[in-house]
């Protein structure tokens, strides 16, 4: 499935999400809602290098690896924003390479330990909006319909 129907797929869950945990007055963190909209019905196709998730990645390790040469050979600072550059693009490679298109980052267990990730650092509203927005993205790959 595209990253689109994801997206829209990863929008309805996410608002249901949302919904309830508005209703149960648990809503908080509101800066991170937008960012996880986005990200998290993306984020298990990181093990496929032409997923959007990993363009994406793959644009902004681009960018900060340009930042840093012309940083290092205008500025004359450390490489060491070359290097998290580097860093950043090759982490993609790496994912995509160990992890095989729709293995361990479709699973139930990749959505609650991201789930968990978010409940460490932005509590239990992010961690609930997370794993819907990363568990639709399994729903989405199974739905047999696609309407975008
Ligand atoms: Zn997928």
């Amino acid at each position: 499935m595209n990253w689109k129907w994801h997206l829209a797929v990863g929008f309805m869950f996410q608002l249901a999400a949302l919904v309830i945990l508005y209703q149960h007055k648990l809503l908080s963190h509101f800066y991170i809602i937008p960012v996880i909209f986005v990200i998290a019905p993306l984020l298990p196709d990181i093990d496929y290098i032409q997923g959007k998730i990993s363009q994406i990645i793959l644009f902004i390790g681009t960018a900060v690896g340009i930042i840093g040469i012309l940083s290092y050979f205008i500025l004359k600072m450390s490489v060491l924003l070359l290097l998290a550059g580097f860093i950043i693009m090759a982490a993609v490679f790496i994912i995509a390479t160990v992890f095989k298109h729709r293995g361990f980052t479709h699973s139930i267990v990749f959505c609650l330990l991201c789930a968990a990730f978010m409940y460490k650092f932005f509590g239990l509203s992010a961690a609930v909006q997370t794993f819907a927005g990363v568990y639709s993205h399994l729903i989405g790959d199974v739905l047999p319909l696609k309407v975008l």
